[in-house]
């Protein structure tokens, strides 16, 4: 009898593995041909930007952030959050990231000829920001595309600055000699201490979305977004709030001196030109 349960215990044990193993199996290969469907997008004109904007309390856009999309025959869309940290990982986002600044300057050149004349932000991965050459891709491209860096913020997260941070600083500053502005993304959210604000050559500051979501029931969030809107004044640096949802979410952030908000609530990240459609239409 004990033999019996001794048996089906071990055979089981061995299925389970067996189970295990053809699950990890399934796993590695699917990461490994989305990694390889994703290094074709690039070439295969599978990747779109999208822009949402960024309005001040009377709706006016102040600028507008631009945002990545994969759309695959086979997939459909994929998510950043899939992709992303993918192309991170495997260094394509350097790629990738030549493509998005390249991108930027002609939708801003576009939309300079619609006559919108605000910044447009794009996200500048930290794989990217430490290559060597980083900085005399960016004048390159800029002088390549006649484009003034001072048309584009790059939003950067607060782990850029956790080592380095030397070499972090000199490499922005070249950055801002050609223009561009600086923006921490999902500030609050990363593992960095707040030294570093005082020492880097800062625009802006963006409140993460986890953070606008408490707004206005939950008192912890609430008190982090106070908290980042009065630092923010007292280091002379803007705010933008991100997944501003709600009419009260926006009611508090306006009575607290935000200076811009980007979310659901105003817009949904759009193809550019249908933006320009849809702002025409509104006037
Ligand atoms: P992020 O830069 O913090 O972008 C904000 C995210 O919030 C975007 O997600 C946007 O679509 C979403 N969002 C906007 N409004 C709302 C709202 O009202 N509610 C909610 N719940 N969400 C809202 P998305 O487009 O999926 O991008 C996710 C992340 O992927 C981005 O976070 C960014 O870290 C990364 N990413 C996207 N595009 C690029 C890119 O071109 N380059 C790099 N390096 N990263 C990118
Ligand atoms: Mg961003
Ligand atoms: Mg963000
Ligand atoms: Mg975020």
């Amino acid at each position: 009898e004990s033999d019996t349960a001794m048996y089906r215990a071990k055979t089981a044990g061995r299925n389970q593995i067996a189970f295990f193993e053809g699950a990890m199996q399934t796993e590695v290969e699917e990461r490994l041909t989305l990694e390889r469907d994703l290094a074709k997008a690039l070439d295969q004109n599978e990747l779109h930007m999208v822009m949402q904007a960024q309005v001040d309390q009377n709706g006016v856009p102040l600028g507008a952030e631009l945002l990545m999309r994969w759309n695959n025959k086979r997939r459909g869309m994929v998510s950043p959050a899939t992709f992303i940290p993918l192309a991170e990982e495997s260094g394509l986002i350097v790629r990738m990231g030549d493509w998005v600044l390249l991108q930027a300057c002609q939708i801003l050149k576009h939309l300079q000829r619609e006559g919108f004349t605000f910044p447009l932000s794009i996200n500048v991965s930290p794989k990217q920001f430490r290559q060597k050459d980083f900085v005399d891709k960016v004048s390159a491209t800029l002088a390549g595309e006649g484009v003034d860096g001072n048309h584009l913020i790059f939003e950067v997260t607060e782990g850029l600055f956790i080592d380095n941070l030397q070499e972090t600083i000199s490499r922005m500053d070249k950055l801002a000699d050609l223009g561009i502005r600086f923006s921490i993304d999902d500030f609050g959210t990363g593992y960095s201490s707040l030294n570093y604000l005082k020492r880097l050559p800062l625009y802006e500051l963006k409140i993460d979305k986890s953070f606008v979501q408490d707004i206005p029931d939950d008192a912890n969030g609430t008190a982090i977004v106070r908290s980042i809107l009065s630092m923010a004044k007292q280091f002379s640096l803007k705010v933008v709030a991100e997944g501003v949802e709600t009419q009260e979410q926006a009611n508090y952030l306006m009575a607290n001196e935000c200076d811009s908000m980007q979310g659901f609530l105003y817009s949904k990240p759009t193809a550019p030109d249908v933006w320009v459609e849809q702002q025409r239409a509104k006037h």
